[in-house]
């Protein structure tokens, strides 16, 4: 027999005796039966009309911009607003509803009802916050694979271990806290992706009136519970599991604090997240902690690395390996390793010019902006040598009412988890002292949460008829961030491996920090290295 509300707890279908748009022709059920099903497969509570299991297409609509009118017994009509693509135009459609009788069109007002409150995104267990039900900006560019590798990622008490065991990183943050209580103190926080909750402690501390810790992890549980065993602290701190994108907060936060920072300094597009809280969440020219991030770049020489780098692909030059001539791969397996941005600590005497830098300013940024990211570059070489490619790092500012503090991942400045990052080219160029290096870094954000780094350096011509500013050599390559060459695995300092002649190359103390889109002037004069966390006690 057939039964009308086919799930009674949670009435998903029903069957119907018609549906017809407003002013077409009706559907009707007089051959075979219209279902009227609610979903929230796509993340977004959906009702939708079935015939022969095909669904009836024109007659979607979205709950949340939905309402359901009776026009009588058996009879109701919905009305949905809707957008067209540009979403500029706004217009609604109307679906007339025919129930076989009145207790089934009880029933599906109730259902209607209950779906529209229906919490349909993922992680939906928020006693201290509730989740929205449309689809976020972070699913709308996010590939759901690369989310649910990210986030188990950060669910393991042993990846937060890590970060909080660098301890110029965490000892920065708690530095830049506690020296600016006065930012704090009284101030409603929301904590931008709280892991472990650490930075949620450390705001309590220095006196929050109440902080929120945003977590969409499984790491929200842990931090529940650590709070939970700091109750002097923890009664001013509030858990909400769930994505930045999507919860929604009582209130609005004086002050941001988040450590978003992945390598290159955009790396896993948390910035972006942190962007979008700030848009969300903070009062106008309320605070955020960081508050500015500089990425720095330099053309590094490195004979050792591009040796190590291409020697990797020898490997499929044999002629026979098992009597089989691997040679056909070489070339792509040399191009697979020379698309790995290399990450360890480096020897700043590598460096073959000072370095420029590129600011982000995190209150004015937008969001899109962080999509694409071209950086033109230009440097002069202070020694002569043979430019392996770009090394960069970066540091952020906590701009303090009472301190200024950076965090620095500079090299010659102690070690973070960060590392340094730099991007190889298969083909060196050579330049001599005096001579200037030019090029691009052009990074292009994917949706699994990372870049496509485009790099291009050229040598220009010295000397006599530089002016005419003749490129001489130029050298490209395309890496993605998202697949680095880790070529070490323990944080500790850089050592002094190579026989390099100190001399040759740039001193550290040497290297002036340059800095473009000079908006914060003031702020950016401060030497990073002088202000880097090697001052903490
Ligand atoms: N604040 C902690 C953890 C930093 S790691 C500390 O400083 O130790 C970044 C954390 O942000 C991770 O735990 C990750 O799961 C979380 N995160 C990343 N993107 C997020 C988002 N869009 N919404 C909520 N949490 C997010």
């Amino acid at each position: 027999m057939e039964s009308s509300a086919v799930l009674k707890s949670k009435c998903s279908e029903f069957t119907l005796a018609a549906v017809s748009e407003l002013s077409s022709p009706p559907v009707s059920s007089s051959s075979t039966p219209v279902i009227a099903r609610f979903s929230a497969d796509r993340g977004v509570a959906e009702l939708q009309f079935f015939q022969d299991s095909n669904v009836i297409h024109g007659f979607h609509v979205n709950l949340a911009t939905s309402q359901l009118f009776k026009l009588g017994p058996v009879q109701s009509l919905c009305i949905s607003e809707s957008s067209d693509s540009n979403k500029e135009k706004l217009y609604s459609r109307g679906v007339t509803i025919q129930f076989r009788n009145e207790e089934e069109s009880r029933e599906f007002h109730s259902a209607f009802e209950q779906w529209q409150n229906e919490d349909v995104t993922q992680g939906t267990d928020l006693p201290n916050g509730t989740t929205s039900a449309v689809r976020s900006k972070f699913d709308n560019k996010i590939e759901p694979s690369s989310a649910k590798m990210y986030f188990h990622y950060y669910g393991q008490l042993l990846h937060q271990q890590n970060m909080l065991q660098d301890y110029v990183r965490t000892g920065t943050y708690y530095a830049a806290v506690i020296e600016n209580r006065i930012d704090f103190t009284g101030r409603v926080v929301v904590d931008v992706g709280a892991g472990s909750g650490i930075l949620s402690l450390f705001a309590a501390q220095a006196g929050a009136k109440h902080v929120y810790a945003v977590e969409a992890s499984e790491m929200a549980e842990y931090a529940r519970k650590l709070i939970a065993g700091n109750p002097t602290l923890g009664q001013r701190i509030t858990v909400i599991k769930g994505k930045v994108e999507e919860v929604e907060l009582p209130e609005k936060a004086d002050i941001l604090i988040s450590e978003p920072m992945g390598t290159l300094l955009v790396n896993e597009r948390m910035l972006e997240s942190y962007i979008i809280a700030r848009e969300r969440f903070l009062v106008p020219h309320g605070k955020m902690f960081p508050s500015i991030g500089r990425i720095h770049m330099a053309p590094f020489s490195d004979e050792y690395l591009f040796v190590e780098i291409a020697n990797k692909a020898l490997f499929w030059q044999q002629p026979n390996y098992y009597g089989v001539d691997l040679t056909p791969l070489y070339g792509s397996a040399f191009q697979g390793y020379f698309s790995q941005p290399v990450v360890d600590a480096f020897d700043p005497r590598l460096l073959v010019s000072p370095p420029m830098s590129h600011v982000i300013d995190f209150n004015e940024v937008k969001e899109e902006d962080l999509y694409e990211i071209d950086i033109p570059l230009k440097f002069v070489a202070s020694v002569g040598a043979r430019v392996h490619g770009l090394a960069c790092w970066f540091d952020v500012l906590f701009n303090g009412s009472s301190v200024q503090r950076w965090l620095t991942t500079a090299p010659g400045a102690p070690t973070t988890h960060w590392y340094q990052i730099r991007c190889v080219l298969s083909q060196p160029i050579y330049v001599m002292a005096g001579q200037e290096i030019t090029g691009q870094l052009h990074m292009v954000a994917h949706n699994a949460q990372s870049y496509t780094i485009y790099l291009t350096l050229s040598a220009k011509m010295w000397g006599p008829g530089a002016e005419q500013g003749v490129v001489l050599q130029t050298s490209s390559c395309k890496l993605d961030l998202k697949e680095p060459y880790y070529r070490m695995s323990q944080p500790q300092p850089y050592t002094m491996a190579q026989d390099q002649q100190p001399h040759q190359l740039l001193q550290v103390q040497d290297i002036p920090v340059h800095t473009v889109d000079l908006e914060e002037a003031e702020l950016l004069q401060q030497q990073p290295l002088e202000n880097s966390g090697a001052q903490l006690q």
